[in-house]
């Protein structure tokens, strides 16, 4: 069986693995799609993490059942939320399964992992559909968490990114205004558009100093930051504005797949629709890492069709 092998920085081979049998407890799933992640593109860019979710965001087949797997049966189509899923089959404990429902298409079910970490993002964040919301990134994060708000009834949607094609993605799915935040000042904008008050929330969806102070210096008193994006470099901040205005801050990293199936279930979001390009594994360090890489003007959502 084929799998992709993390070598290194910018270092990952297609090879082929021995095709072990799903242990006690586990299921072999044959992958039908894998999205890349903006986490794996950070391995991919700088180094591995701790606990490297390499290849988590996949949906496919159960092929095999290992002894004592209640629930799941052959055929039943899942979500594997565990990691080493660029590859032909990945084998997947039970509990870390979620059944597609059979009215959910493929492409639909292999973006359900992230839009299910934006619903853990604005649940712990504590979001109100009243809320004017503010989202520093158009990418895949910033993108999921902006369709969660339109699901659960929010109005007001600012967002940030230096890419044309997100903001123009953005604004297709209900952002309210985009800008450039290198070219316009992000916490100027947003206080003349609130009137001097600022947002209720800022959500940092990217991962980078500039967008944290951003989020920071556009919150309102007593506001709320949600911190989502993936950061490598430290960041400085000034504190005495984040202590006078009161400021909440909350990072987040895990995922609330039950939210997110509401969210679909309002039939108001279509999150599929950030999907730009389906490649082959055997092309997913050229045509996905490298391009993800590169700050492509088109590919927002790269999915691997192993
Ligand atoms: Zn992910």
């Amino acid at each position: 069986m084929k799998k992709t092998i993390y070598y290194g920085i910018r270092n990952i081979r297609v090879e082929d693995v021995e095709d072990i049998a799903p242990r006690k407890g586990e299921v072999k799933v044959q992958i039908k799609y894998c999205g890349i992640c903006g986490s794996d593109l950070h391995e991919y860019l700088h180094g591995p993490f701790p606990e490297s979710p390499f290849g988590h965001e996949a949906c496919g087949t159960i092929v095999a059942l290992g002894p004592e797997v209640e629930n799941f049966k052959l055929g039943d189509r899942v979500c594997t939320l565990v990691p080493g899923a660029y590859a032909e089959t990945v084998n997947c404990p039970q509990d870390r399964l979620l059944k597609i429902p059979d009215d959910m298409d493929w492409k639909r079910a292999t973006v359900l992992e992230p839009l299910s970490g934006a619903a853990y993002a604005i649940d712990r964040g504590h979001v109100r559909p009243e809320d004017t919301v503010f989202i520093a990134g158009a990418g895949t994060v910033g993108l999921m968490l902006l369709m969660g708000l339109k699901a659960m009834g929010v109005e007001t949607v600012y967002m940030t990114d230096v890419l044309e094609n997100r903001r123009k993605k953005a604004e297709e799915l209900g952002a309210t205004m985009t800008w450039n935040p290198a070219e316009i000042k992000s916490p100027g904008k947003i206080r003349e558009l609130t009137k001097g008050r600022g947002v209720d929330v800022a959500i940092e969806a990217v991962g980078i100093e500039s967008t944290l102070k951003d989020c920071l210096a556009s919150v309102r008193y007593q506001g709320t930051v949600i911190v989502q994006g993936i950061f490598t470099e430290r960041a400085s901040v000034h504190m005495l504005g984040f202590v006078s205005r009161e400021t909440t801050m909350i990072g987040t990293n895990s995922i609330k797949p039950d939210l997110a199936m509401q969210w679909l279930a309002t039939g108001k979001i279509r999150p599929e629709s950030i999907i730009t390009d389906f490649i082959g594994l055997a092309d997913i360090a050229e045509k996905g890492f490298e391009v993800l890489a590169g700050k492509s003007q088109t590919a927002i959502k790269i999915v691997v069709e192993p």
